[in-house]
């Protein structure tokens, strides 16, 4: 199951809130040449490596799909962390931008259900992303000046949209999706 936003939609959120809920999920670690934020620990939110590393590993074809988010900034899934997954025969849940969730998608095909979630607002999400706290003033307006660009890409090319309004609605949403596509 994969989940895409502009960053400070939600993404994570929900995706952590699926997680303690559904013991059939295991969170896909990405790998990220981004430094760790606030308590970020290696190996739990992201493999952090550096952006060397990350240029040897796409060399070796290391990678479902991976991105140069911001300058220097990669994101990437590592073809041995769904191999890992799997191993355990777990579903993956992805939390991805949405140029990941969509070449996901496309590799995945029917095996998977894409959801993009959508801020109510622009401005609501310029009004999460400080009250996150954790992004300096230009990391905040470097994401917002992306996440319009990256709206106007994902609307229409996802199976789901899923508007991030109220959040205990954007919960049980967020559940019969899950309850629909695990039955499956
Ligand atoms: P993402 O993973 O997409 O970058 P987060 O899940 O970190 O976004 O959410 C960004 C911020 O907005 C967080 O501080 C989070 O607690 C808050 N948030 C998420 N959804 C809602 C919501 N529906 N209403 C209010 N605040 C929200
Ligand atoms: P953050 O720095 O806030 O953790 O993430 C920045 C962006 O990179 C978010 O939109 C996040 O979803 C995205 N991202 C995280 N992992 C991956 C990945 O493996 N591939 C791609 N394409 N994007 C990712």
């Amino acid at each position: 199951m994969i989940f895409s936003a502009p960053s400070g939609a939600g993404k994570s959120t929900v995706v952590n809130h699926l997680l303690k809920l559904y013991p059939q999920f295991e969170f896909s670690i990405s790998a990220t040449s981004r430094e760790p934020r606030g308590e970020e620990k290696d190996g739990v939110e992201y493999y952090f490596i550096t952006a060397d590393k990350f240029r040897e590993l796409i060399a070796q074809d290391a990678f479902v799909e991976y991105e140069e988010v911001y300058e220097n900034r990669f994101y990437g899934t590592l073809k041995s962390e769904v191999g890992r997954i799997w191993a355990k025969g777990k579903v993956i849940l992805f939390d991805v931008d949405v140029k990941g969730g969509y070449n996901l998608k496309k590799y995945f095909g029917d095996k998977a259900l894409s959801v993009l979630i959508v801020p109510p607002s622009m401005e609501v999400l310029e009004q999460r992303l400080r009250g996150r706290g954790t992004d300096s003033e230009e990391a905040i307006t470097e994401r917002l000046a992306k996440a319009a660009s990256e709206l106007e890409f994902a609307l229409g090319k996802f199976d789901i949209e899923l508007e991030n309004d109220v959040l205990e609605d954007t919960f049980r949403k967020a559940e019969a999706i899950t309850d629909n596509f695990i039955s499956l």
